[in-house]
């Protein structure tokens, strides 16, 4: 790409006409006064090579990618981060000046950010953490909380078989318990996440019994519509702090943002209106 050439990023989905991720990029090229687009862009899967190889010629510098091809992509990609790889599954793409995609996966870091700003009493060293479902954000989560030092990470799951997935790839550490006995990993729990769609508009609640929740127990969602699930509810009820899911949302653009525009923006009240606009 020439110099002056506009810098292009986008967000590859399908559906993606519910993403947030333009308002918060957009809200950040403005604020930091840079000359650039952030657009979403439907694909098909059968169209996803050919896209992704066109968009640098375009003058795209990166894109993220989301539901359905977050896991694809790592085969289209010419250099995948360890972490990614580890997840299964890449959310940042780097169109580098060699001419070589980069996959990358920022949902765990965006996840611990989040969970660190929102309740900077937390220590991951201090207890166990807690997590509801095994997909691919949990995959993520799992990840930055052993990375974090956790001493252990309790996992429940509909799906056993998922559950014990994560505990084979990611080892002793991670301690599966059945979903109908999900609410006995809240006793010793420090953090509890859910990580399953449950709670989203149009879902169910997610109903595990919360009497065992301490109120020293810091409670995140990863979903963020409704900001205020009824697990967060519940949870403030009990004395708990909690921490609402758009806030990773946020914090997972952080890094690719800086990657594709050069500048590291923040994460804010008037960030997280523009998310919500
Ligand atoms: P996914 O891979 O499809 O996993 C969905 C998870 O939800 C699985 O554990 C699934 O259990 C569970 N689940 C779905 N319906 C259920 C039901 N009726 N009863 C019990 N469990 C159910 O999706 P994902 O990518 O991990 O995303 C999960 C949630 O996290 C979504 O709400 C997504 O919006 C949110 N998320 C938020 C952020 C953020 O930045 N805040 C980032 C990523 C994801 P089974 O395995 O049994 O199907």
């Amino acid at each position: 790409m020439s110099e002056n050439k506009i810098p292009l990023a986008g967000v590859i989905g399908s559906p993606i006409a519910h993403s947030k991720s333009p308002q918060i990029h957009s809200h950040w090229l403005k604020v930091n006064g840079i000359s650039g687009h952030y657009i979403p862009i439907d694909v098909d899967r059968d169209d996803l090579e050919y896209i992704i190889r066109t968009l640098p010629r375009m003058g795209f510098v990166g894109a993220n990618v989301t539901i359905p091809h977050k896991e694809r992509v790592l085969e289209i990609a010419d250099l995948v981060t360890d972490r990614a790889a580890l997840i299964g599954a890449a959310n940042t793409l780097i169109f580098r000046r060699d001419g070589k995609i980069h996959a990358d996966n920022t949902d765990g870091v965006g996840f611990i950010q989040n969970v660190r700003q929102k309740a900077p009493t937390w220590e991951p060293k201090n207890g166990p953490a807690a997590v509801f479902g095994a997909g691919g954000a949990a995959r993520a989560v799992v990840a930055s909380l052993i990375e974090a030092g956790v001493p252990e990470v309790f996992i429940s799951n509909r799906t056993r078989v998922r559950a014990d997935a994560l505990q084979d790839d990611f080892g002793k550490r991670v301690i599966v318990f059945d979903w109908v006995q999900a609410g006995n990993m809240l006793d010793d729990a420090s953090l509890l996440v859910n990580t399953t769609s449950l709670g989203m508009i149009g879902q169910p609640p997610l109903r595990v019994p919360l009497d065992g929740l301490r109120k020293t127990t810091i409670v995140n969602d990863l979903v963020y519509a409704p900001l205020k699930t009824r697990l967060l509810a519940e949870a403030e009820e009990t004395g708990c702090q909690v921490v609402d899911g758009l806030g990773m949302l946020l914090h997972q653009a952080v890094p690719a943002f800086e990657r594709w525009f050069g500048v590291r923006p923040t994460v804010d009240t008037a960030s997280r209106a523009a998310a919500l606009r």
